[in-house]
């Protein structure tokens, strides 16, 4: 029985679904770029190498961003170890001559109209407007260091000999080397290093800079080599050192000038000669200390520079990218690194996660390689992410509309504006093909092609339901193909035994599901339904990033419209399930089976 009804329920949608006809347009396939720091740098070079237009736009006067203030870099290859001049200069001339780079310096984006493959890109420079059209953007606008002054105890803006690592660089290169302390520029003979300053902090930076114990461990072989008598404290909460950089780390420990402890440093005081004394306690030494410094750096972490307006986009969801925490650009960390909530935007380097010059390079080059894929995509009328290679969009009946707005309001992707009436205005090109306004529509007036309100309804209509005197209950799972369907495809591979009376349909998102489903099942005689979708939350893994929440929502609506029916609503669980939970699903179904069990056959049956 089951067999046979999963060749019916085929045969219906191959009945009803016809083949999409992709969306296509005249699709500009150049590359914009927001930030010249050495992300922005590279991802323009890597597109114009890969055969790709690109307009590379900067704020500031100058290419280069942080890394020109820089006096030596990390090591950059293998084995990673030993510092290595910075090379941005060469980096900033490639960028220049580059033939397919147009660079725009000074300048700054007044707003982005339109969609991807067909943005109309305003750009201001020298109080004139540029307008441009790019295919997909890649904002790579680096970041910000903490403001010090904010954590209290350690001096910063009273005492000068108080510095943080970006002012530390600077002493580095004027004196192309030597260390000098800024009050009486005499040389550092003892420097304390505090790590974390803000960082992994509830009440500044609750998250890891990742960079800053390699920049003072880069900072102390500058004091070392200016003058190999001088003793470097380097007090940490956690020597976080990411990857191959563990080498780097080790190099530098072995260096018996640099003295390593972890501690908390409780109290920075100055004496009469401009000597710090740094008090720390809870060290690993067991005991509390005291070092006289004549200079103290702070290892401040890095803040992205999502605040001021980036991209003023013409999204009726707002202006910039909708951001995850800590002002980072949202994106789904887990499957798609550099995807955000806006299709064909992406965002790189420091703006997305705290990273060194080297992993900013790798980021820019995946997100140049994703900005190009999506214009590449675009070009033969295929969604970008996650349903890669869908030529499928949403069409309105708009006859029917009412302008109720739940579609325009709840696309999590911002693929519907409004015209004048209120009705949705589609950009399909912004759109990801989730289904989300499918399941919002009160009309059911938004279909696709190959999934639709009336194509899902006929496929569970065809499942065979047998009457109440069989004894055989139907269970139907809606679950989403994202997460939910993969764990049963996996548990399948497995050979994982679970309850033969369940009928599985996938859809592209529990936010797609239309209320009437749950309705034609439940008038069918199914005895349960359960909706399973992605989790959500605070570390939600929805690609369609709020279609299982809404979808939990919907379900309050959704008991109302079943009482009123006569249908009962205690036949309907929404569920969540990771990929990796395939092991839970024998569980899940039993438990179901049992409380439907419980509840006796559908009262539908006989109908
Ligand atoms: S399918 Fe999803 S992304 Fe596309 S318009 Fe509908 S809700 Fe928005
Ligand atoms: S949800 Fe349906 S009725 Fe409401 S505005 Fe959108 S298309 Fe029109």
């Amino acid at each position: 029985m089951l067999a046979e009804d999963y060749v019916r329920m085929g045969i219906t949608k191959a009945k009803k679904a016809s083949p999409p006809k992709p969306y296509i347009e005249n699709i500009n396939k150049t590359l914009l770029v927001i930030g010249g720091g050495i992300s922005g740098m590279t991802s323009a070079i890597e597109s114009a190498k890969a055969g790709y237009k690109v307009i590379l736009v900067e704020k500031s006067p100058v290419l280069g961003g942080w890394m020109r203030r820089w006096y030596r870099q990390l090591p950059q290859k293998p084995p990673y170890k030993g510092l290595q001049d910075v090379d941005i200069e060469n980096t900033i001339d490639e960028v220049k001559k580059h033939p397919d780079i147009k660079l725009l310096t000074s300048a700054e984006i007044e707003n982005i109209a339109g969609q991807p493959g067909m943005f109309d890109v305003s750009i201001k420079q020298g109080g004139k407007t540029i307008v441009e059209r790019a295919g997909s953007i890649v904002v790579s606008t680096g970041w910000k260091p903490y403001d010090a002054g904010k954590v209290d105890g350690l001096g910063f803006g009273k005492y000068p000999n108080v510095v943080n690592n970006i002012t530390m660089e600077d002493i580095a290169v004027q004196g192309k080397g030597k260390i000098k302390r800024p009050s009486d520029n005499k040389d550092v003979k003892s420097v304390v290093f505090v790590q974390c300053v803000g960082s992994r902090d509830k009440d500044h930076l609750p998250y890891c800079s990742s960079v800053c114990c390699l920049v003072s461990l880069k900072q102390a072989s500058y004091i070392r080599s200016s003058n190999p008598a001088a003793k470097v404290y380097i007090i940490y909460k956690d020597m976080r050192t990411p990857g191959q950089y563990e080498n780097f780390y080790k190099d530098t420990q072995a260096d018996d000038g640099i003295f390593l402890t972890k501690g908390d440093v409780f109290l920075l005081h100055r004496s009469s000669d401009k000597s710090l004394t740094v008090e720390v306690k809870n060290t690993l030494l067991g005991e509390d200390i005291s070092i006289k410094a004549d200079m103290v750096v702070l290892a401040t972490g890095m803040v992205p520079a999502t605040d001021s307006s980036i991209l003023n986009l013409r999204y009726r969801q707002g202006k910039e990218l909708p951001m995850l925490k800590y002002g980072f650009p949202d994106s789904n960390f887990i499957c798609f690194p550099y995807e955000t909530q806006r299709t064909a935007i992406y965002a790189a380097g420091c703006v997305r996660q705290p990273a060194e010059s080297k992993t900013c390079k790798d980021d820019a080059t995946g997100a140049a390689l994703k900005a190009i894929q999506a214009v590449e995509l675009e070009s033969i009328g295929s969604a970008v992410h996650p349903r890669a290679g869908d030529l499928s969009y949403p069409i309105f009946f708009m006859q029917k509309c009412t302008q109720c707005k739940r579609c325009t309001e709840e696309c999590p992707f911002g693929a519907l504006d409004e015209d004048e009436k209120g009705s949705p205005k589609p950009n399909p090109n912004r759109c990801r093909r989730c289904g989300v306004c499918m399941g919002a529509c009160p009309e059911r007036i938004v279909s696709f092609e190959n999934y639709s309100v009336d194509i899902v309804s006929s496929m569970l209509k065809s499942i065979e339901v047998p009457g109440e005197e069989e004894e055989k209950l139907r269970i139907l799972v809606l679950a989403c193909e994202n997460d939910a369907y993969p764990a049963f495809d996996i548990a399948g591979i497995n050979r994982t035994v679970f309850n033969p009376k369940v009928r599985i349909i996938p859809v592209r998102c529990l936010g797609s599901v239309n209320i009437v489903w749950i309705a034609d099942a439940l008038s069918r005689g199914i005895d349960g339904i359960m909706l399973i979708g992605c989790k959500y939350g605070e570390d939600y893994q929805c690609h369609f990033i709020k279609g299982s929440e809404l979808a939990n929502r919907r379900m309050e609506n959704l008991k109302e419209v079943l009482q009123r029916l006569v249908l009962e609503p205690e036949r309907v669980q929404v569920l969540q399930l990771a990929i990796s939970d395939y092991d839970n699903i024998p569980g899940i179904m039993d438990d179901f089976m049992a409380k439907v069990t419980e509840l006796g056959p559908n009262p539908y049956k006989s109908f």
